[in-house]
């Protein structure tokens, strides 16, 4: 089967997400200083010496996602000779919709080594830590080394609101699935899922979609054409093809 030529493509810029070392900073064990004391008694404990931003913190990569940038790249373009891929793409998953995805840019991007580690969905952390080195008109595409609760998640794009971040992340999945061979499947899937949401999609209760809300599936290998439509808007937006509404409000603080 040949594959019709996308009607939009979406850019994605790629985040890998690392832990954080300040090399200015040193833990002790010993005595605060003397105004440390209370009632004449020094306390023992622990002294932090340095000073944060003195010199820029430096990249852990031993916290955070172990995915190479081969990897990632093979997600969006087919390179079947990278170790862990298998050929397929995410773009396999939406060639029904009209819609390609393509890796504008790759950045690695050091937050708190414990979230690199561990992402949380909650809004504290999306807003403290994923927007502020987000852009905006791309979706921005975060890999972490695992996730709360969930193996990706996804906030959904508003072309109307001004300043928008659009989301999606996704966990290295090493240990979800004890078969080697359905592990990059299982990836593209995520991937295809929290597009899906970025794009405007909720969860749908038929195990044969992407959508599907009960974790994905390896048969949950399509998109119907209601929801291929839904996301084709949004997508028009992002790939330039049509400007965002006039309407465009001023970011909340
Ligand atoms: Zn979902």
């Amino acid at each position: 089967m040949q594959t019709p030529q996308p009607e939009y493509v979406v850019p994605v810029v790629a985040h890998r997400l690392f832990g954080r070392n300040y090399p200015d900073i040193r833990i002790e064990a010993g005595f605060p200083d003397e105004d440390d004391i209370i009632s004449g008694e020094p306390r023992p404990g622990f002294v932090v010496r340095g000073t944060i931003g003195e010199n820029p913190p430096v990249i852990d990569h031993s916290r955070g996602t172990q995915r190479s940038w081969q990897e990632i790249d093979a997600m969006f373009t087919a390179a079947p000779e990278v170790d862990g891929t298998d050929g397929s793409t995410v773009n396999d998953l939406w060639a029904d919709t009209g819609i390609r995805f393509e890796l504008v840019e790759k950045t690695d991007t050091p937050i708190s080594s414990a979230m690199a580690q561990h992402l949380s969905p909650d809004t504290a952390i999306v807003n403290s830590l994923l927007r502020p080195v987000g852009r905006e008109g791309v979706i921005n595409l975060y890999f972490a080394r695992r996730i709360n609760g969930a193996w990706g998640f996804a906030r959904p794009y508003y072309p109307a609101r001004a300043g928008h971040i659009p989301i999606a992340t996704i966990a290295d999945l090493r240990d979800r699935s004890e078969n080697p061979d359905t592990q990059w499947k299982h990836s593209l899937i995520t991937l295809a899922h929290e597009f899906g949401h970025v794009l405007g999609l909720g969860h749908v209760a038929f195990d044969e979609n992407i959508m599907y809300g009960h974790g994905t599936l390896l048969g949950s290998l399509k998109l119907d054409q209601p929801q291929a439509a839904i996301c084709r808007n949004r997508a028009a937006y992002l790939s330039g093809a049509v400007s965002p509404p006039a309407s465009r409000r001023a970011p909340r603080m």
